[in-house]
């Protein structure tokens, strides 16, 4: 017990000193993934902490090289490339609290929903970082109007390829610690799929926009340009951050429903 607690403390401190001088994280964003990442490992050792691990190194480069490729479109987006500490805990703070319920009662299927719930969130990562490489056409997922690239709720052919990479990768990275390997994959592949697909109907639906009064652009933020934009729809206080959780939370429910049925 000890030991664990004291190797989740080192842990958490290289990633997040890490990830704070790569400027991957603001300051409050490493102190949260300290904590994250002391829970995670401390915990749930190797099987739990490579999947978060390779989404958060994964996401990451894909974020800076996104940034490098296609610079223009981060306007758009309601944060910048460098994430902050809601940003981690929306990503990465349901699955640590599967980590500490596993702890009191341990099962295979809070595995399988952690995993899962990481998918999701990954899925919907890389369907915005991928999707926004280079330019394409993005439409609404609910009334397939164009839409500028990168808002929420748009989707793209480029964007989907995004979506089921990050499925996968994720699903594959659990891969050592699956006892039914091809019917798991397959239920955490789906289930963090399906997070995503709900990420964009949130962000397309009940997620506040804005327009900017400088700009003329529909944005993410309250303030765009320096100045505060109008309130167009959506629920002027449900974010990205807000509906990312929802994301993780659903792509974790989603697969135990699914175990439930197929196996
Ligand atoms: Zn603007």
């Amino acid at each position: 017990m000890i030991l664990n607690v004291f190797s989740g403390v080192i842990f958490g401190l290289i990633i997040s000193i890490i990830s704070y001088k790569l400027k991957l994280l603001k300051l409050n964003g490493a102190i949260a993934t300290f904590f994250l990442a002391w829970i995670i490992f401390g915990f749930g050792h190797v099987k739990w902490t490579v999947p978060i691990l390779i989404f958060f190194i994964l996401s990451s480069l894909l974020s800076k090289l996104q940034k490098k490729i296609n610079p223009k479109i981060n306007s758009v987006f309601q944060k910048g490339n460098v994430r902050d500490h809601v940003q981690v805990l929306a990503n990465g703070g349901f699955p640590g609290i599967l980590v500490l319920i596993n702890q009191i009662h341990s099962s295979e299927l809070f595995y399988i929903a952690y995993v899962s719930a990481i998918a999701a969130v990954c899925s919907d990562t890389w369907a915005t970082e991928i999707g926004t490489l280079i330019k394409a056409k993005t439409f609404n997922i609910i009334n397939f109007h164009q839409v500028e690239q990168g808002i929420s709720g748009g989707v793209s052919l480029l964007g989907f390829t995004g979506a089921a990479l990050g499925a996968i990768i994720i699903s594959t990275s659990a891969l050592p610690w699956l006892n039914n390997i091809s019917e798991l994959m397959t239920i955490i592949f789906i289930s963090g799929l399906l997070g995503s697909t709900l990420d964009s109907v949130l962000g397309s639906t009940l997620q506040g926009k804005f327009n900017c009064i400088i700009c003329d652009k529909t944005v993410e933020n309250k303030i765009h340009c320096g100045k505060n934009s109008v309130h167009i729809n959506g629920v002027t206080w449900l974010n990205n951050d807000a509906v990312n959780l929802a994301a993780s939370f659903f792509g974790g429910f989603f697969s135990i429903a699914l175990v439930k049925l197929i196996i």
